[in-house]
Parts: structure tokens; C-alpha cells; sequence
């Protein structure tokens, strides 16, 4: 097992950051909350595959939570982590507290992405993606990697940081990684933990909706984006009593525009969150299906 080192403080994160590029190494970077499970692996394992060096980071960011939202309770594992990193050849996990994170108070700046924000999670999560994106763009300064891995199960968040690496000449390339998901089809998410086993049961009948939807489009023929919806909202609302669906909604794959009328050339990603119990489920597919892995400058190494 590799050995991995635990990084606290953004001056040690930069000196070795630094360190790898001026001995003439590729750097990757996979940011997270924590609590990791096959999906985070999974990013790191692309991460690996793509440069010299891994880094992770492990922050639960108050930011990106809305006051009543679930930062105290957000489910936290540091030692497991620890091991999981080490398991999949993370060379540096970055841990820093919220007072290295955020040392000046009040907080004046915040890097936010408008329009595409305000859509899908945005109209109930109205601060979450400014919370995300300023996150992200202080990690972002901090490692100074080459790439940056994001999964597609939180597509919206995805587009928005890579709407936010081009406009603000971020030198990253950001690698798009497919939706890991427990062998029933529930996307893997730390969230997971607060479903209980009837709502676990359940919970599978999301993913189960998107693929009838991507069926009926690829093996059906159907073209109508107002057929695709109601047949979505009916079967969640089928299959899970008492899931209260936030949204289900079906978007342009770039700029999260809201699509109506028929199917157009460049696809359709169809996006729903859904409140079970105490946790509110999110997942997406496209249509057509993309291809895995977005290929980065690096890819090959
Ligand atoms: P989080 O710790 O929830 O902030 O997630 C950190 C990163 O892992 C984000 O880029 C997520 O999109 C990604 N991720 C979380 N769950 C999955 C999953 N089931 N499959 C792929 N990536 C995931």
C-alpha cells in the first residue's frame, strides 16, 4: 500500500504541490466532503491513472450548506478515509480545518457562477453553488493541479466548475468521472447513511425511472421531452410513497437551460432530486448516453 501523508495547512499543501512540478511531475486532484466510498475511489483511481502525483481532499465546507441544512450531522469518517486513500495510492490528503479554509472574517469574497446555478439544485439551494465554487477555486489556488476529477453524479455542479476553470483561466483540466452505484442502481453518496432500510429499499426507483426514460428514447423512439417527464414523475411517484420530488427536470448538457418540445442533437441529460426521509437523493442520466471519462490533455500518463 502506498504511503499517504496527511497535509493540514495551505503553506505545507503548496510547498508540496509546488515541490512535484518543479521536480517536473503531473499533479491530479479530487476534492470532497469526506465519508468516502467507491465513487470518491473512483475519481482517485482515474486521478492515478492520469498523473505522477494524487491529491485528495477531505472538507465538509460550511458554505456550501444553507442555515437548517445538514452540516452538523454530515456523516464523518476521517480515519476510514485515511485508509480508503491510502488503498487507491493517494499520495497527499489535504485536511484542513474551516479556520485554515477561511481565516478571514467576515468573508468578502465569493466566486460564483450565475444562470446555470439557478436552476435544478439552485432553486432550492439558492447559496449552495457560490458555497462550492468558492471552495473549489480556493483548493483549486491552494494545490495547483493539473487536473481536477468531479463525478457526473453531481452534474450540476460539474458544469458549473467547468464554466468556472474557462472563465477564469483556471490552467485545469477537469475530468467528468461516471456515476458509481450500488449493484440495485442507487447512486453511492455519503447521503445514503440517512436512509432507513424501507427508504433503502426504495431508493433504487430513481435510477430505475431515468433508465425507462433513456429506454424509451433509444429502444421507443420517443422524441417528446414533456412525454419523457411524465413518464418520470409517475414512476417515482409509483414506486417510493411518501418521496417528495424537488425537481425532475430535463436540460441542455452545457448550459442547464430547461428543455422543452422534442429532443435535440446535442442530447439531453434529465436530472432529479428527490427528498426521502432525511435525505434528499439526487441523479441524473443522459441521453443519449455520453461517453465515460472525459479524455484530458494528460490522458496516457
Ligand atoms: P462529495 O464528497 O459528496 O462532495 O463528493 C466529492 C466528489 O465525488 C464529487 O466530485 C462528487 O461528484 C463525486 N461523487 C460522489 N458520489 C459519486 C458517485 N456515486 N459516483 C461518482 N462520483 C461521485
Amino acid at each position: 500500500m502506498a504511503h499517504t501523508e496527511v497535509l493540514t495547512t495551505v503553506a505545507r499543501m503548496r510547498e508540496v504541490s509546488r515541490a512535484a512540478r518543479t521536480a517536473g511531475k503531473t499533479l491530479a486532484f479530487v476534492p470532497t466532503m469526506g465519508y468516502l466510498h467507491e465513487g470518491h475511489l473512483s475519481l482517485m483511481r482515474e486521478g492515478r491513472q492520469r498523473a505522477d502525483v494524487l491529491v485528495a481532499s477531505i472538507f465538509v465546507n460550511p458554505t456550501q450548506f444553507a442555515p437548517g441544512e445538514d452540516l452538523a450531522s454530515y456523516p464523518r469518517d476521517p480515519a476510514g478515509d485515511l485508509a480508503r486513500c491510502a488503498s487507491v495510492g493517494v499520495d497527499y490528503v489535504f485536511m484542513p480545518s474551516v479556520e485554515e479554509m477561511y481565516p478571514l472574517a467576515p468573508q468578502l469574497v465569493t466566486v460564483s457562477v450565475a444562470q446555470m446555478t439557478q436552476s435544478l439544485c439552485g432553486v432550492r439551494r439558492p447559496e449552495h453553488f457560490a458555497g462550492v465554487t468558492t471552495v473549489v477555486a480556493k483548493l483549486f489556488h491552494i494545490v495547483e493541479p493539473d487536473i481536477a476529477l468531479f463525478g457526473r453524479k453531481d452534474y450540476q455542479q460539474l458544469v458549473v466548475i467547468r464554466r468556472m476553470v474557462r472563465e477564469l483561466f483556471f490552467p485545469i483540466a477537469v475530468v467528468g468521472v461516471p456515476t458509481v452505484r450500488e449493484p440495485d442502481g442507487l447512486a453511492m453518496s455519503s447521503r445514503n447513511a440517512y436512509l432507513t432500510p424501507e427508504q433503502r429499499a426504495q431508493a433504487p426507483a430513481l435510477y430505475r425511472a431515468l433508465c425507462q426514460v433513456r429506454a424509451l428514447v433509444t429502444e421507443g423512439g420517443e422524441t417528446s421531452i414533456s412525454a419523457l417527464l411524465a413518464h418520470a414523475r409517475q414512476s417515482v411517484l409509483g414506486s417510493m410513497d411518501g418521496a417528495k420530488i424537488d425537481y425532475i427536470e430535463v436540460v441542455h448538457p452545457v448550459t442547464l437551460k430547461p428543455m422543452a418540445g422534442a429532443i435535440p442533437a446535442e442530447g439531453i441529460v434529465m436530472a432529479l432530486a428527490v427528498q426521502v426521509g432525511a435525505a434528499r437523493l439526487i441523479d441524473n442520466i443522459s441521453i443519449p448516453p455520453t461517453s465515460s471519462p472525459t479524455p484530458s490533455p494528460l490522458s496516457g500518463k
